[in-house]
């Protein structure tokens, strides 16, 4: 092979008349319009100098023509760089010039303001607006619909993806071939994908699950996606009977619940849903499971490794766990410092190694050798355990693990707590300075609509089940968690929000 992600993913459908995308206004791209369009774009990149290894950043509207610049870029050996749509300005700054973009493809209103900055750099600017307008799609349509795919090799650089800058700012996530292949082909096998699936596709396609979970699943089992350029209601309820899967972030899933049209009979034909990017509850995996007879199947991955350990496709699926490893993943719970592994059951860093684990972060050696273990585990940010039954639960990021007078406080379980409370739609908790313990534990709660939650009667159920040290010093309503695109909960912004509170 010369070029396997493209071959597999790309080439292996050159001249197919099935459906790839069913697009909003009703049409249809069939996989072989697509591939055109993909080659011609391939074609322009090289016109414009871009030889393989060079970044491409994009920044635009989700659209076919997005999707078939990742095809392109692919094909003629680019890396493919794709930005969140949010990023403005500084940020946007930042990802060009560090990533050292050779073109850069923007919206059309973005160009005035990114001209400055790509001209300064030396990178080439070209635009692309949703509906194809612009100068990317313009220039292509002069070139031929074919593309001698350029050679590459497993190891080589496939894409640039920054991470969503939970934690901090966002880091470039270097993914080869290999990682982003096998991990298609691992998952396409785990949730049975076939030729015959339709995937309901609402996520954005800037993120490691809208690009490489749906998307290169989708190519890799030949089936199609119902593309939709956001996540909205009547859109999906009006797809879904088209439709054989599904995947979402957990706020997909708590609103459509939050639908009368979220029914048995609405959802009957789907063969699988999928969530992931952020924790669903337990409560809505039940809520979603007793409406509709669907189990959802959460999993767990990230940028840096695409995705790690998933619930059974067939077997139990276990709300409020990722479930096992992936096959060829190896998952190990460890004591951070030391990378020493922990008895089963404890909790501790989760750390993976496999096929999938990205070759390091971009421009930042330092950072890659301090996550990365020379024995080949990454060491993901994330604390968990593993049951008996060999499921992984998470119980949040290391990050925001609390220490409260020496002693380690792990939010999940008081958010377990929390959330089972009457009137209570969800809750944070997170840590703030505190003058005596160092830390101390603060509860935000999110009512359901209508209801107004007895914070006492929920400091009494509290109490009774959790140590005393565990016990948040505040809890407070608030209407609702600052998300990100990805429906992650910002917990930085909301210990900077309390950060007075004790001091
Ligand atoms: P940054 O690394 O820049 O701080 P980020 O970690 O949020 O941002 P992503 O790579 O988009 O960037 O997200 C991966 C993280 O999302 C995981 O490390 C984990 O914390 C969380 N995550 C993903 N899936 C799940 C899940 N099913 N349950 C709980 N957390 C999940
Ligand atoms: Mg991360």
């Amino acid at each position: 092979m010369t070029n396997p992600l493209f071959d597999t993913l790309f080439g292996a459908h050159v001249g197919r008349s099935d459906p790839f995308l069913h697009l909003p206004d009703g049409q249809t791209l069939t996989y072989d319009a697509f591939l055109q369009t993909a080659a011609r774009l391939a074609r322009l990149t090289a016109r414009l100098g871009l030889t393989p290894g060079d970044r491409v950043a994009v920044q635009v509207a989700k659209s076919p023509d997005a999707l078939a610049l990742y095809a392109a870029c692919a094909q003629a050996g680019l890396v493919f760089l794709p930005l969140n749509t949010a990023y403005t300005g500084a940020e946007l700054a930042y990802f060009i010039e560090d990533s050292g973009a050779a073109l850069v493809v923007c919206d059309t209103r973005d160009e005035a303001a990114l001209a400055p900055l790509c001209a300064t750099l030396g990178a080439r600017l070209e635009t692309l607006g949703a509906d194809g307008a612009g100068s990317l799609m313009t220039k292509a349509a002069e070139e031929a619909p074919r593309f001698q795919t350029a050679a590459r090799a497993y190891s080589d650089l496939a894409a640039l993806l920054y991470t969503s800058g939970t934690t901090g700012r966002s880091k470039g996530a270097m993914l080869t071939q290999e990682n982003l292949l096998t991990n298609a082909l691992t998952l396409v096998e785990a949730w049975r994908f076939t030729a015959d699936d339709v995937l309901l596709h609402a996520l954005p396609i800037f993120h490691t699950h809208g690009l490489f979970v749906a998307t290169n699943i989708t190519l890799a089992a030949g089936g199609s996606m119902i593309f939709q350029p956001r996540f909205d209601l009547d859109a999906i309820f009006a797809a879904l009977p088209r439709a054989t899967t599904m995947m979402g972030v957990p706020t997909f899933y708590t609103r459509m619940l939050d639908d009368p049209r979220l029914t048995r009979a609405a959802t009957e034909h789907m063969r699988l849903f999928v969530s992931g990017s952020a924790p669903l509850l337990a409560e809505t995996h039940a809520a979603f499971a007793q409406r509709t007879g669907q189990a959802i199947l959460e999993r767990y991955g990230m940028t840096e490794t695409g995705m790690n350990s998933s619930n059974p496709y067939e077997g139990a699926r276990r709300a409020g766990t990722v479930g096992p490893p992936l096959p060829g993943v190896e998952v190990a719970i460890t004591e951070a410092e030391s990378g020493a592994p922990l008895p089963q059951g404890e909790i501790g860093q989760i750390e993976v190694r496999g096929p999938n684990v990205f070759a390091g972060y971009w421009n930042m050696p330092e950072k890659t050798a301090a996550e990365l273990r020379e024995n080949g585990f990454f060491q993901t940010g994330d604390l968990g355990r593993i049951d008996e039954a060999g499921y992984l639960h998470i119980v949040g990021r290391s990050k925001d693990l609390i220490i409260s007078g020496g002693l380690n406080i792990y939010p999940k379980e008081i958010e377990t707590l929390l959330d089972a409370q009457p009137g209570i739609r969800e809750s944070a908790v997170i840590g703030v300075p505190h003058p005596d313990f160092g830390e101390t534990v603060v509860a935000l709660l999110v009512p359901e609509p209508g209801a107004t939650p007895q914070i006492d009667a929920i400091t009494a159920a509290a109490r009774a089940e959790l140590a005393r040290f565990k016990m948040p010093r505040e809890m407070i309503l608030v209407d609702d968690l600052p998300r990100n695109a990805m429906g992650k909960v910002q917990k930085a912004q909301l210990r900077a929000r309390y950060a007075d509170l004790f001091t």
